[in-house]
């Protein structure tokens, strides 16, 4: 978004007001005080093949999933600061249209996301991308504590706001200090989700489940298409 302020209509282009107006009485408020802030953008995705290059460290070979597979994908979404904003996420071509779709229906509810940038800002390190608060979705690696692929690494998972939805272990320890606040559930915060909310129901009806229904681990960021 541009911070720019067009100049208000009413005013001439000297900033004087039109002759001849009689006397309003009280000083106006300046147009400072008095705009309007611009509406929030429309929402917006676009999804693109990506370049090897973006993803130096969440790709490698080996990797399940080819890079001509992934999609990258550039939408709007709505801060926790009360703007919109510009992200990207990467996911396998089978799910692109999933996420946009419900991406777009956060960002009509104003659904805030904290921040939405490549794992491979932080190096493909999962820990820092988390502690960070970023919501992502591909990454070549193993699932949490196991040998085998995660649904990341198919493009089938993404994590939302890590933060205030963290992974909580069945004897309800969890690994970042930062969630503290957010290892309850229900919690009424804003970016938390809860159990049969409108955002795990915005992720059901497509066929994705969401981590905060397994059985001993919790994890409450994480929604995969198919499971797991
Ligand atoms: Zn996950």
């Amino acid at each position: 978004m541009s911070p720019s302020s067009p100049s208000s209509p009413s005013l001439t282009p000297d900033g004087t007001a039109s002759p001849g107006t009689p006397s309003p009485g009280p000083p106006s408020p300046s147009p400072a005080q008095t705009r309007t802030p611009a509406a929030p953008p429309p929402f917006a995705a676009k999804v693109s093949r990506v370049s090897r290059d973006r993803l130096p460290y969440s790709w490698r070979k080996g990797c399940p999933v080819p890079v001509k597979d992934l999609r990258l994908i550039t939408m709007t979404y709505w801060g926790f600061d009360d703007r919109a904003h510009v992200g990207e996420l990467v996911v396998h071509e089978d799910v692109a249209d999933d996420i946009v779709s419900v991406f777009k229906r956060l960002y009509g509810w104003r659904w805030p996301i904290y921040r939405m940038v490549l794992v491979d800002v932080y190096k493909g390190d999962d820990f820092d991308s988390i502690d960070a608060d970023n919501t992502s979705a591909f990454n070549c690696r193993p699932a949490t504590d196991s040998t085998s692929w995660s649904r990341h690494a198919y493009g089938k998972a993404i994590d939302i706001n890590p933060r205030e939805n963290p992974y909580v272990y069945a004897n309800g320890s969890y690994a970042h200090k930062n969630a503290r606040k957010f290892v309850k559930r229900p919690l009424d915060a804003p970016g938390v989700i809860n159990p049969g909310d409108k955002v795990v129901k915005a992720f059901e009806r497509l066929g994705w489940e969401w981590g905060g229904y397994w059985s001993g681990v919790k994890d409450y960021q994480h929604f995969s298409k198919g499971g797991g």
